[in-house]
């Protein structure tokens, strides 16, 4: 399961870094994005499940998942 964040949708609520600061981060330019470890790679099975809930909690519907 791949993840990532729409920045055109992100609201920068800080939500998804709240519930899951292992696979999300506030970059220094004031984004919020999927650390650069975890782009574009298979999240670890021991963080799916936090990575489904940061998805439901966003308020800007920007987390996208991929199977
Ligand atoms: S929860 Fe959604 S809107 Fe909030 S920072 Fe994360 S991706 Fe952006």
């Amino acid at each position: 399961m791949k993840v990532s964040i729409d920045q055109t949708k992100c609201a920068v609520c800080g939500s998804c870094v709240a519930i899951c600061p292992e696979v999300f981060e506030m970059k220094d330019n004031g984004t919020v994005d999927v650390k650069d470890e975890f782009k574009g790679v298979d999240i670890p099975q021991e963080l799916v499940e936090k990575v489904k809930e940061a998805q439901s909690m966003c308020p800007a519907t920007a987390i996208v998942i991929e199977e």
